[in-house]
This record gives C-alpha cells, structure tokens and sequence, in this order.
C-alpha cells in the first residue's frame, strides 16, 4: 500500500532555527538588559523590551553577521531529512522582511539546511494563502484560520494559548513532530 504523500508547510524562525533566542541575546548584549528567552511570553517585542525603540529592537535582524549565530534546533536538520526522505513535499514558509531575507537565507537555510532548495521556499506574510497539507509553526496567528493541519511548536510566547480548543496540535520538539505526521497523518 502506497504511504500518503504531504505537502508539509514549514515556518523557520524558531521552528526549525534559534532566532528568538540569539535575539534576546543579542539586545542584551547591546543595552545591558536581562531579559531571559524562557520569559519571553508575548510575540511583541517592543513589550518584552520597554526600554528599547523598536529601531534598536530589530537592528540585529537587518545585521547579516547576526544570521551566522542562529543555529538549527535540535533535531530539525536530521527530521526534515527523514521527512523529505520519506517522499513529502517540504516547504520553507517564512515572513521576514525582503531586506534580511538574503542573509537569513544564506546564513541559515543554506549552511545548515542544503538539501532544502530556494524552489522550496515561500516568503509570505499570509500563510494562510498558502496550500498545503501541515503547517508547523510557532505563530498561533499564522496557524488561525489556515485549511491546512494545525500544528503549533511550543515557545514560551505561546505557552498561555489553548492549542487544543483552537484545533492545534502542541508540539515540544522535532521527534515528536516526525512521529505526528508519520503515525497520525500518513
Ligand atoms: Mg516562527
């Protein structure tokens, strides 16, 4: 029997990457504050950094040396594999601006993720255009509203968020991501 065949819609930032993460890190650094990423519990940066203008806050993503430091999540690279592996149609599916898509591409995607081609890569504000069996995301906004499978990666600006009674799937980390599609969706 012929396996089914997805076509699995993949977020980046702090799906598959670090981003928020080397983020905090990075303003820290820059304005002397201590901002912990586990207590990061809302999307808005300008409210997790009071003190900062929203120029300062996303100075470092328009910084193409600060796109070396993000690095892959556990186990994102070795579960993409598998699922490209097991014959899914994967799809990077990202919202950044046109202006640090270049560095972000190349210094993420590129380096870490080779085998994912740029043809496999769809820069869109408004996911919910976009066709496609799964979406996995951290954005409970980018999953609202979508025709495709819901599932949510866990982070700490969504942990408060009620998954299961929006018709999400909270997930923790990519084994577990693997074994969903493999076991609940195939
Ligand atoms: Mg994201």
């Amino acid at each position: 029997m012929n396996k089914k065949k997805l076509t699995i819609l993949i977020d980046m930032d702090d799906t598959i990457e670090n981003l928020l993460e080397c983020w905090v890190n990075e303003l820290n650094k820059a304005y002397g504050t201590d901002v912990k990423y586990d207590e990061v519990f809302v999307w808005d940066m300008t409210k997790v950094f009071p003190s900062l203008t929203k120029t300062e806050i996303y100075a470092p993503l328009h910084n193409p040396n600060f796109w070396s430091k993000v690095q892959p999540l556990p186990g994102s690279v070795e579960y993409i594999k598998r699922l490209i592996d097991d014959g899914h149609n994967i799809y990077i599916v990202t919202t950044s601006h046109y202006t640090d898509i270049k560095s972000k591409i190349e210094n993420v995607l590129e380096k870490h993720f080779p085998f994912i081609s740029w043809k496999n890569v769809i820069i869109t504000s408004n996911k919910q255009l976009v066709n496609g069996d799964i979406l996995i995301d951290d954005g409970v906004h980018n999953l609202e509203g979508g025709k495709y499978i819901k599932i949510l990666m866990d982070a700490p600006h969504n942990r408060s968020y009620d998954a299961e009674k929006n018709g999400m799937l909270r997930v923790y980390n990519w084994e577990e991501i693997y074994n969903v599609v493999k076991s609940q969706f195939c």
